[in-house]
């Protein structure tokens, strides 16, 4: 297999089986995605996903791979 054809993480580089993360980006994108209801509900139902995503960002408890994940969805997810 060419070398650019081996699947990476999209995040950060590392080498993956399929998909588009590796298993810690993965794991932290499905907590941003389960979240953001609770979120949004905190919020009074005002929070959109953009704002969640840059308030994650920004939240210094956020994990290093939650920031790293939301920081990528705000560069590349269209809004
Ligand atoms: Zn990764």
């Amino acid at each position: 297999m060419a070398e650019n054809e081996v699947p990476k993480c999209k995040i950060c580089e590392k080498r993956i089986e399929s998909g588009e993360f590796c298993e810690y980006h993965e794991l932290a994108k499905k907590n941003v995605d389960a979240n953001y209801d609770n979120w949004n509900e905190a919020y009074g139902g005002d929070l959109s996903l953009k704002q969640y995503l840059e308030k994650i960002a920004e939240h210094e408890k956020s994990g290093r791979w939650v920031r790293e994940v939301a920081e990528y969805l705000l560069k590349n997810k269209k809004f």
